[in-house]
């Protein structure tokens, strides 16, 4: 509670010497005795909520954010107002003068194979290891994690709420190892969070789909919750570009499923791939609008010209492309993809396992990538950047004109201790609460 008292005191300042605020500013200083981890009701005020406003210009250049402070009436999960100031009967619970920022989106992550929640466990070197050889590492390891994937599952599906991400894509093992269980074991740890956490899941075949010959597994996993058939590399791992390709899109046309595939191939055999697919697409109108490119990494070794021909032809067709925000690995050219109209979505990817020990599962720090590596360090390069970790849902427009959130939106969002959307981003700002359809599903509020 210190620090929050802290907080509010800090954020009363500025009320105080920037006299931006609206009618409930006095609210944010007052103390608040207790705080909730439940709401119980399904028609309630949150009050002191933190609403960007606008954007602050001097010198013909954005250099802040006004942000007010708002009461949202919430019911049957919806914002079915935006109040100046509190009124009525209805239960009310407080926002605490926490800045409300749209609901995170990790549209590309592991649930199913982490060594999160369990004890700490460094990756084996990688230096002149190929994919063939973490794969014959995966061999030993699922059998040791799949007693405890569930438990580990449920743990970083909290990890994830925690950091306001409410919405995820997970990728998911079927592998002649692990069988059906890793899915059997994630659909358990969903099932758990039905009501604070949607998830869409690719069945991945990350021993390679013909190298592993796990056709027939992949065909059975899809009548077990699986929204999208997966893939991987299918040069470097299958060794038969066009036959694995082939037999990917042949088991999302047979179960009318969608296609997500981790191509990190960035040699010209990388590119190859991705042409087969788009023209696939082409081919297939019923894959279109349903088909990601994860990582993509040969997108970085185009040159322009080619670039841009195949992202028109990736926008026409509803081709997205899901990243991890790499570093080291060549110019992802996102942007430039984005402006072609291509949707770009962004994941944590590896949070901690045998791949990576560096995650943190939480989007604000994909957010906070993008800005360091892509876009820039002052007000609206950050504020802007928040797009990548909330699927372009962002609080103001470009122009400064609030755009979210809007009387009739789901009422999903997550609170944090900043005081504007650039903050949140350069900062890694602490989030205090998850609201999923107008109910607290992580942290706490002002009761
Ligand atoms: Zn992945």
């Amino acid at each position: 509670m210190t620090s929050r008292r802290e907080f509010l005191c800090h954020t009363g300042g500025i009320v105080a010497a920037g006299s931006v605020l609206g009618a409930g500013a006095a609210n944010a200083q007052t103390p608040v005795a207790d705080d909730v981890d439940t709401i119980p009701h399904r028609h309630y005020l949150l009050t002191d909520v933190r609403l960007e406003s606008g954007f602050i210009h001097e010198d013909g250049v954005v250099a802040g954010t006004e942000t007010t402070l708002h009461t949202l009436e919430i019911e049957d999960g919806r914002i079915v107002a935006i109040l100046d100031a509190p009124s009525g009967t209805l239960p009310r619970y407080s926002a605490q003068g926490m800045l409300a920022l749209p609901p995170m989106r990790d549209m590309h992550i592991h649930l199913d194979k982490t060594f999160y929640g369990g004890p700490w466990q460094a990756p084996l070197p990688r230096k002149g290891k190929t994919i063939m050889d973490m794969i014959a590492r995966e061999e030993v390891l699922l059998p040791q994690l799949l007693p405890t994937s569930q438990d580990r599952a449920e743990a970083l599906i909290a990890l994830l709420l925690a950091h306001g991400t409410t919405m995820a894509r997970s990728h998911c093992n079927i592998d002649p190892v692990s069988g059906l269980q890793s899915l059997e074991h994630l659909n358990l740890a969903l099932a758990a969070r039905r009501d604070d956490f949607d998830c869409e899941i690719v069945a991945f075949p990350q021993h390679g789909l013909l190298h592993s010959k796990v056709d027939g597994l992949m065909r059975e996993s899809m009548d077990l919750g699986v929204t999208h058939v997966g893939g991987l590399d299918p040069t470097n791992v299958d060794g038969a570009m066009e036959a694995s390709l082939d037999a990917m899109f042949q088991i999302a046309l047979d179960h009318d499923k969608g296609v997500d595939i981790h191509n990190h191939e960035s040699s010209p055999a990388g590119i190859a791939a991705l042409r087969y697919m788009v023209a696939a697409v082409e081919a297939n109108a019923p894959l279109r609008d349903r088909v990601t490119f994860s990582h993509a990494f040969a997108l970085a070794r185009m040159d322009e010209g080619e670039l841009a021909e195949l992202a028109t032809r990736m926008a026409d067709q509803g081709i997205s492309v899901a990243s991890s925000v790499p570093i080291g690995r060549g110019v992802m050219p996102l942007q430039a993809m984005r402006d072609k109209g291509v949707t770009i979505m962004a994941g944590t990817d590896s949070v901690i396992d045998h791949w990576s020990p560096f995650g943190s599962g939480d989007m604000v720090d994909k957010a906070n990538l993008y800005a360091q590596l892509y876009a820039g360090s002052d007000e609206a390069s950050l504020s802007r950047s928040l797009w990548i970790a909330t699927g372009d849902v962002l609080p103001l427009d470009d122009d400064g004109n609030r755009a979210w959130p809007k009387v009739g939106d789901a009422a999903g969002f997550v609170l944090a201790e900043a005081s504007c959307s650039a903050e949140a981003v350069a900062r890694c700002s602490p989030r205090r609460a998850t609201f999923h359809k107008g109910r607290l599903v992580s942290g706490r509020v002002g009761a």
